[in-house]
């Protein structure tokens, strides 16, 4: 009977201790999401990719009339009670539109069939540029000090990227107008490859494997070396998420710039193209190109079994481990995934991420690099590079493939419009063209 009793106390004892830490460990839980909170309304988060102005485009056939609906509610993962919520202090929104072969469009080996890619290009960057002006939450910015204004006045930087070369019309011209215009990162492909570089492919809504090369040696092209060093005289951050490993390894060759990789993962904790080899880590950090790596939110870049939480700061901790903790950061790829990470499901989720970082002994001032400080730093090295450069000149590369230059035809009937010595010199070549 004794130790029956013994045997029920024990039992007693233990259920009590079980329930004592279960609550201690609910309270750690509770005090870290509000530590987390703190952190998020002290230091600006920048997310580096956030896909809304797509989703404002599939769902409203005059795109611009949905601009109201940003600060009420969207269906998407994105918007600003949310963002609000969840201590968003900063936006890259994303200038894309899909590969061509995505609408059905055949570009062609040497990229050059006609689309409608840069009309939609230039509505993208309009559609962005008027939910800014439209917003009142919303603070236009272009730089880091901008960035950095914006959150003080309590409002949300509003900044734009450009995701995919697709894009440029295989011209170095547009990218010098879209800079002018607010793009300030360039991701160099996106699921397909362009005359400027080859991607990984591997993206959401594919099969996951890598892209079949199409250019010798799959990575930078020769004009795509000339962007490069185009968006680096520009002061356009070089962004590698989506490109191939030797696309990686080309622009680390070729510039002194920090790059930055928006929304990427590690391959190392999960193999798969769109995340971030571990040759790729070995050339970021303190002393090497001081770039950064973003995380990204899609289920199957995180873990296609475990795409939780925790899981992603696996991610952003290996990668850590590998540069060091001022070359991490925070992105999501919001509105641009079918399939999310549990427990972060929108834009109002940050908070739980964040308290995952403080429960694994971030100290606040890592947190505060995470959440932005680590990005600033990026945009004013990249600020910098470009002032440095202010008196070089554009390159006048043009895409090598392009036979319309000099122009022909551009000299109306019979030459008509050109003045008499300039019709002299295009007949004389014309002539000597068919000779
Ligand atoms: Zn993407």
């Amino acid at each position: 009977m004794a130790v029956l009793l013994n045997l029920i106390t024990l039992a007693t004892a233990v259920a009590f201790a079980s329930v004592a830490h279960a609550s201690s460990s609910l309270q750690d839980a509770t005090a870290d999401l509000q530590h987390a909170r703190n952190l998020l309304a002290r230091y600006q988060l920048i997310d580096t990719h956030v896909d809304t102005p797509q989703v404002l485009r599939v769902l409203a056939r005059q795109p611009l009339d949905m601009l109201p609906d940003l600060n009420i509610s969207l269906p998407g993962q994105f918007d600003l009670p949310r963002a609000r919520q969840g201590g968003v202090g900063g936006a890259f929104f994303t200038v894309w539109t899909p590969c061509q072969d995505l609408l059905g469009i055949d570009v062609g080996q040497d990229f050059q069939q006609p689309d409608q890619t840069i009309r939609d290009t230039i509505e993208s960057i309009d559609l962005i540029r008027e939910m800014i002006d439209y917003e009142p939450s919303l603070q236009y910015a272009t730089t880091a000090a901008e960035a950095e204004q914006a959150f003080s006045n309590g409002k949300i930087a509003a900044l734009i990227g450009m995701e995919g070369s697709h894009m440029l019309g295989n011209s170095l011209s547009t990218i010098r107008i879209l800079a002018r215009l607010g793009v300030r990162y360039l991701t160099l492909t996106h699921t397909c490859h362009s005359s400027f570089a080859s991607s990984a492919g591997g993206g959401a809504g594919t099969d996951g494997s890598f892209l079949r090369p199409v250019h010798p040696g799959n990575g930078l092209t020769a004009i795509g070396r000339e962007l490069v060093k185009e968006l680096n005289r520009l002061g356009v951050i070089v962004d590698l998420s989506h490109v191939s490993d030797q696309t990686m390894t080309d622009v680390l060759d070729i510039t002194d710039v920090p790059i930055a990789f928006t929304h990427s993962g590690a391959r190392g904790v999960n193999d798969h193209p769109r995340n971030v080899p571990d040759e790729i880590l070995a050339r970021i950090g303190p002393g090497k190109n001081e770039g950064i790596i973003q995380s990204v939110l899609f289920k199957h870049f995180i873990d296609s079994n475990n795409a939780t939480i925790p899981r992603v700061v696996d991610h952003v901790e290996y990668i850590a481990l590998h540069t060091s903790r001022q070359h991490v950061g925070l992105a999501s790829d919001f509105d641009g995934m079918g399939e999310v990470v549990e427990g972060m499901e929108d834009c109002s989720k940050w908070p739980s991420l964040v308290a995952e970082f403080i429960r694994r002994g971030w100290t606040d001032e890592e947190i505060k690099g995470l959440l932005g400080g680590n990005l600033l730093r990026v945009m004013r090295a990249v600020e910098q590079a470009a002032y440095r450069r202010r008196d070089e000149r554009p390159s006048s590369a043009i895409y090598g493939k392009r036979t319309d230059l000099p122009a022909s035809n551009w000299g109306g009937p019979n030459g008509a419009y050109l003045p008499g010595k300039v019709k002299a010199i295009v007949d004389r070549r014309h002539l000597r063209d068919e000779l």
